[in-house]
């Protein structure tokens, strides 16, 4: 018998995840996400002489009067956490663009039934938002840090930044935004010599550093197989110079296999959603920043939520209806697969 009162879908997976786009805009021109820079092109003409003829997507960028208020982003958060909804994390897009992003922090910390409230920031806009995020109620930090040379990180990002989000990291940690993770996407040939110093900087800042597998969300449609270094290889690579513990999974959903240093400083975690999918444990939703319900990283389809919360429609008819937009949550991706279609916006404008 199924829970009227929780998000569950089709395969029988109830929902306690949702991530929040707030803005679909960014700061940096990240290589594997908003491939736009002359060093991203070179990388991806240089390196593979066969890209696949799929149309780039150039994006779209939300109007303005589409971008939901923070009153309606509040309001879908709370019936969400009515409806079994317990860990909702702010994304973009880079969120820290989203002017007073600590009053939304704060509207959200508010809501009692949630458990865990995140952010997901490139880091170049925290320090002067630090405090402020922490006071609001923001209990946890991710970064994404791809590379520790300026050189790289600046062919990866567009631009340059390093000091100032190993900066960022370092005052997340001081003001006990515990614990702070670290997220690298590891592409072959761009950053994969990095692995073992990444590891190593995890180590010795005792911070969570969990390497992505590349997935097919570039808005250049540049993606191939080929470019993913695949969870396996980095752990392979990683024990033959740590040594490393496995760590159990805190819950079936986890998307990272996590593993320890024998004293307990730092930790590393794979998640290797292309090569090892995790689709049967998802529990995630997403919401764009312009009211989109995404049940799927790879949703081709969006569900338009925009547009009853402004035709005035009552919480019990948007409840109702997030539970049949649920319900339709895709089974699984299809990465790889000769039929893999790819989402019709990259991951900016999803919300990773
Ligand atoms: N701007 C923020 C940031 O970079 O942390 C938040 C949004 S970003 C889209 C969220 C996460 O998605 C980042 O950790 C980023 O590394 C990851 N990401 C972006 N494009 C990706 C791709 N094609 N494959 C795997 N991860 C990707
Ligand atoms: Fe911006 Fe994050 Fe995408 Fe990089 S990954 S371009 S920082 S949204």
């Amino acid at each position: 018998m199924t829970d009227a009162r929780l998000l569950i879908d089709s395969q029988g997976r109830v929902l306690r995840d949702l991530r929040v786009s707030i803005t679909d805009r960014c700061n940096f021109r990240c290589l594997y996400c908003l491939p736009e820079t002359e060093a991203a092109q070179n990388f991806y003409r240089g390196h593979w002489a066969h890209l696949p003829n799929s149309a780039p997507i150039v994006p779209q960028w939300v109007p303005k009067a589409h971008l939901l208020s923070f009153e309606e982003i509040e309001r879908v958060i709370r019936l969400a956490v009515s409806l079994g909804i317990q860990k909702v994390r702010l994304t973009g897009g880079e969120p820290l663009l989203r002017q007073n992003v600590e009053d939304l922090v704060a509207r959200i910390a508010g809501i009692p039934g949630i458990t865990d409230l995140a952010m997901t920031t490139n880091g170049f806009l925290f320090p002067p938002k630090a405090s402020a995020l922490r006071a609001a109620g923001l209990r946890r930090v991710s970064f994404s840090l791809d590379s520790l040379t300026g050189d790289n990180f600046r062919k990866i990002t567009g631009r340059e930044g390093l000091d100032e989000v190993l900066a960022s990291i370092k005052l997340a940690q001081t003001l006990g935004l515990h614990p702070v993770k670290v997220n690298a996407v590891v592409i072959r040939g761009l950053n994969d010599h990095e692995i073992e110093a990444l590891a190593g900087f995890a180590r010795e800042h005792d911070l969570s550093l969990r390497f992505i597998e590349f997935m097919p969300l570039d808005s250049a449609r540049a993606w191939l197989k080929e470019m993913v270094v695949p969870g396996h290889e980095v752990l392979a690579r990683l024990l033959a110079r740590f040594d490393l513990r496995p760590v159990a999974a805190d819950h079936p959903s986890a998307t990272a296999k996590r593993w320890s240093f024998p004293d307990g400083r730092g930790e590393i975690g794979i998640i290797a959603p292309v090569s090892e999918p995790f689709c049967g444990h998802c529990n995630r939703i997403r919401l764009t920043a312009d009211g989109k319900i995404r049940t799927c990283l790879f949703s081709v389809t969006e569900h338009d939520l925009r547009s009853q919360l402004r035709a005035g429609a009552s919480d019990e008819a948007i409840s109702e209806w997030l539970k049949a937009v649920v319900w339709q949550k895709e089974a699984r991706h299809h990465i790889g697969e000769p039929d893999f279609v790819p989402p019709p916006r990259s991951m900016s404008c999803i919300g990773g």
